[in-house]
């Protein structure tokens, strides 16, 4: 019984460190449109979970993105995935140079158009667009 009772403790213990990682992560990446690798997430939240493991951040990272909390971004770049806040639809511009992600408006013609229908190739669950190039900063007289 008694045992029982320090058990139900443990893990709400458990339950509620897990809950508390995952607003700081959360919290993290809803500070502004950042786009932010498990890295620098870590190094974040340490600030405020100075124990918190790389480990226990991509954990974190990858529940909320099964909730739909957080969105992984490909930058092409093998191992190294970004991530940001679920948001409005958008694109993604990547600079080739310094490799910086910028949120970037969906061009009209393609959020309007009606990519949802495939018809028999099968069904669209969401649409990713990401757009390459030199940024203002990299390109050549710019
Ligand atoms: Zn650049
Ligand atoms: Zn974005």
């Amino acid at each position: 019984m008694r045992e029982n009772i320090a058990r139900r403790k443990e893990r709400f213990v458990k339950k509620s460190r897990n809950t508390r990682q995952r607003t700081v992560i959360l919290g993290i990446l809803r500070a502004g449109r950042v786009h932010l690798t498990a890295v620098e997430v870590h190094q974040q939240a340490r600030k405020v979970l100075p124990t918190v493991s790389l480990g226990t951040v991509y954990r974190n990272l990858n529940f909320l993105r099964s909730k739909g909390l957080v969105r992984e971004i490909c930058t092409g770049d093998a191992g190294c995935a970004r991530f940001e806040a679920a948001r409005d639809l958008h694109a993604h511009f990547h600079c080739r140079s310094c490799r910086t992600v910028r949120d970037i408006q969906l061009p009209g013609e393609i959020a309007g158009a009606p990519w949802r229908d495939l018809g028999p190739i099968g069904s669209v669950e969401s649409l990713d667009l990401h757009v390459i190039g030199d940024c203002s900063d990299c390109a050549p007289g710019g």
